[in-house]
Parts: structure tokens; sequence; C-alpha cells
């Protein structure tokens, strides 16, 4: 009797901590290994015991860098793990930036936690892990190319397909053999909208016999790609923006890269040259430079926009373009009262150098923001889109005159059209589990698929604790 199963331990009603346990005969893979990310009572369960054991697993497969990915890592190489991490060069490149990165975050949480524990006479905890955990993590990567199999052993072989999210992310097509039974399973991360800008569209047409598909957008599509370019445009081209500085806050690893590139790309019909602009955050200049490096991963617009050396064709494109990466750099941009697009992180204003740059600016009615990526709810980002007549900032109140702005069109994942248009091109018919989204998500676009495709089974990862391949 052959045993091939999924059992589904993260991201399964939710977007975060996507991980997911593959067995194939006495074999044992796991495909992501991401951090739980939201509130408090969320994160917390990052550091519970994990249902198996690290040290018996052959091998991790990783979709791509971000951390809800990719974050617990470290955790598990510390708890015993020492076999390879099989990942995209790329995704390699980012995830020692984004790692490193999060294990300072896991610090100064630790260090926040333990000064409250002093206070009441408790012992200190030690963080989910640190910088040393993550150079210990390493070693273990071994970074693969699209579409070459990697054999990890007699019973499991793999390749990977550009998911066209982020700069590396990929589709998992897995080849899975136990007492003369074979299956095929596509694990897909997550996917990027069709003509999305830089990266190439999501790759499609798989024969196989399971998906393990993210529905994190399933019940809607995104604002149209040209509509999102018009505002934009307008934006920039108005001459009351020219009045003041308009920021822009931005997620460090992909979010960046684009406004950049759309900067380059439409510098004169945006009437760029008249501006200052800066990205002002130390990850989001490395990510840059790894984007950069892999020029080869971009689809032909962007090939044809920067060329065969992208670094210098940027900054031929846009020499109006500053990177800070010093705290000095950053504080000298508040000196500037006009003229000036800031780029900065965190994504959402929860820290990072944008909420300096809003506490100098946001009271003024010279400034503009603009809200390009999601915001979660609590978050001061998502206090702008609301239309808050305050901020909360380190405590302080602080009156927002600035004119905000919502683009809605730049989304790194697949909307409902594009995550059915990405099953249509499968011609087998793949039974289909869906993770990475949450239960509104999840059961429309289940309905809307066997609406599409009769006779489909198609289920949500919380309905099958364990599914029988
Ligand atoms: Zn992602």
């Amino acid at each position: 009797m052959h045993k091939i199963s999924v059992k589904f331990l993260g991201a399964i009603k939710e977007v975060t901590g996507s991980c997911h346990l593959l067995t194939v005969g006495p074999h044992k893979i796991l495909l992501d290994c991401g951090l739980i990310q939201g509130s408090y009572k969320d994160e917390i369960r990052n550091s519970e015991p994990l249902s198996f054991d690290p040290a018996s697993l052959t091998a991790i497969v990783l979709s791509h860098a971000h951390l809800d990915h990719s974050g617990r890592l470290p955790l598990i190489t510390k708890q015993g793990f020492d076999g390879r991490i099989y990942a995209h060069t790329a995704t390699y490149d980012l995830c020692r930036i984004m790692l490193r990165d999060s294990a300072k975050l896991q610090q100064k949480d630790a260090e926040i936690t333990n000064r409250k524990r002093a206070r009441k006479g408790l012992p200190p905890v030690p963080p989910l892990y640190d910088v040393e955990d993550v150079e210990a993590a390493e070693p273990l990567f071994f970074p693969c190319e699209y579409h070459q199999w990697q054999t990890i052993n007699e019973q499991i072989r793999f390749r990977f397909h550009d998911a066209g999210h982020i700069l590396g992310s990929c589709i998992v097509e897995l080849e899975l053999q136990d007492h003369g039974v074979v299956r095929r399973l596509i694990f897909s991360g997550d996917l990027g909208p069709y003509q999305g800008p830089i990266l190439r569209d999501p790759e499609s047409g798989f024969d196989a016999d399971h998906v393990i598909m993210e529905s994190t957008y399933g019940d809607r599509d995104h604002r149209r790609f040209d509509d999102t370019l018009s505002e934009l445009e307008a934006i920039f081209n108005s001459e009351s923006s020219s009045r003041g500085n308009i920021i822009i806050p931005a997620f460090a690893v992909g979010r960046a890269q684009e406004l950049l590139y759309l900067f380059a790309k439409h510098r004169q019909r945006w009437h760029l040259d008249r501006w200052q602009i800066f990205l002002d955050s130390p990850m989001a200049i490395s990510a840059t430079e790894v984007y950069l490096k892999h020029h080869c991963l971009y689809d032909a617009e962007a090939r044809a926009t920067l060329g065969e050396r992208p670094a210098q064709k940027l900054k031929q494109l846009l020499p109006n373009l500053m990177f800070c990466e010093s705290p000095e750099e950053s504080m000298a941009i508040n000196r500037i009262h006009h003229g000036a697009i800031i780029i900065a992180g965190s994504g959402m204003c929860t820290g990072g150098r944008v909420k300096h740059h809003l506490k100098h600016l946001v009271w003024r009615d010279t400034t503009q923001v603009v809200i390009v990526g999601f915001q979660a709810h609590g978050t001061p980002g998502r206090a702008l889109v609301d239309g808050n007549h305050f901020i909360r900032l380190w405590g302080e109140a602080i009156k927002v005159r600035a004119k905000v702005h919502t683009i809605g069109g730049l989304s790194a994942h697949a909307g409902q059209t594009d995550l059915l248009r990405w099953y249509q091109q499968m011609p087998s018919r793949p039974a289909v589990t869906l993770v990475h989204g949450e239960e509104q998500a999840q059961e429309t676009l289940k309905a809307k698929m066997r609406e599409q495709f009769p006779g489909l089974s198609v289920r949500r990862a919380v309905d099958v604790e364990l599914l029988a391949l």
C-alpha cells in the first residue's frame, strides 16, 4: 500500500504561516516554513512546538522569500533540521536580507517583552531566533533555477516554475513515487497577477493529479492596472502636488522596486524630472540591488526598458533618484518642503522611516500621501485610507491635513479572474485544495470553480487536515 500524503500545518484559513508537510513513504518534506503574522495573539503561535520533529525532515522546499513563507526557517534549523533548503537563486538572495531583518525585529520584540517581564519579577524569554540562527540556516540553502528537475531522493523530485509574484517566486511541480504509484502535485506558492510590472506572468499548463492553490483574492479582482497608471500620472502631473512633498509608504521587497520601475518607464509622461525622488529604506535598497542583479527574470517589457545593464540604465532614466542609506541622509529630507517624492517603509506605516516622514509632513495641507499596498486594520496606514482626521504615531495624535490617495491596482497577488485563468490552463483538471486565504475568499473561489469546471473536486485545506494522494 502506497503512502503519499500532505498535512496542512499553516496558512489554512488565513494568509500567513504557510507550511505543509509532505509524506512520501518513509520521507518527510516541508513545503514552506513561514511566520504567522498579525496580532500579538497570532504571532505568539510561532513559538508553539511543531507537530513533527524537525530533525526527521529530509528537506524543505521554499516557494518564495516573503516571511509568511520563509520566516520560521531559522527557528526550525535551531530545532534540529539540517537538510537542504531548496529555493530559487533570487529567493536565496532575498532571504539573506529578509531573515536578518526578521531576526533583528524578533530581538527587539523580546527586549520589549523582557522589560515588561522584569517589572513583574519574571525571568527573561529568548527571542524566537536571532541573527546567529539566521547565519546557521544560510549554509543549508540549495539555490536552484526555474525548470530544472531536482532529485531529492529516489522517491521525490521537483522543479520550480515562475509564479510571477515577487522576484524568484516559484510554483513547485512535484513528482512523488511510492510502491509503484506515481503522483504529480502542484503547489502554487503565491501567484502573481497576469501583466504585472517587471515580472513574467505565472506559468501554468501543468499535467497534475492535485493542486494546492493559494486563494488570497479568491473573492475579488483588483482595480485595472491601466487605471492605476492613470491615477498615478494624475497625481504626479498635478500642479498642486508640486507645492509640497509626496510620501509613498511601500513594502521594501517588491512594491518599492515596482514603483522605481514605473517611474523609470513613465518618467516623461509623468513629468518626474521636476521631482527629487528618495528611496529611503536600507532594506529596500538592498532588495533593489537583488532585483537589478537578476534581470534575466524580467518580462519582455522590463528587459526592453532596463536593458542588459539595469543598474546603469536606472541611473540614466532617473538621474534624480537618491538612495538614502544612513539616518543622516534620511533626516536631511526633512529640510525639503516641496518637490520630494519619498518612498519609505514600512508598508503599513507601523515602523521604519516612513513614520518620521509622516510626523513631519502629514499635518501640512501641501503634502500628499499615496497608499499603494494593503493596510491591515489598526495600522496608521489604514487610518489614512479610512480618512481619519488624526493618526497616532509614538503615542502622539497628529492632525491629517495631507491629501491621501489610495491606489488599488498594484497587488503582487492574482485576483479572482487570474486565479481561475491559471487553473483553466491545466487540461488534466487536477483536484484542488485551497490554502492561503480567509474563509470568504476560499468559499467564493470554491463555488466559482465548481460552477466553471463541473465535476471538479475542490475543497478547503481546513476541511482536510490530512490529504491522501
Ligand atoms: Zn508572498
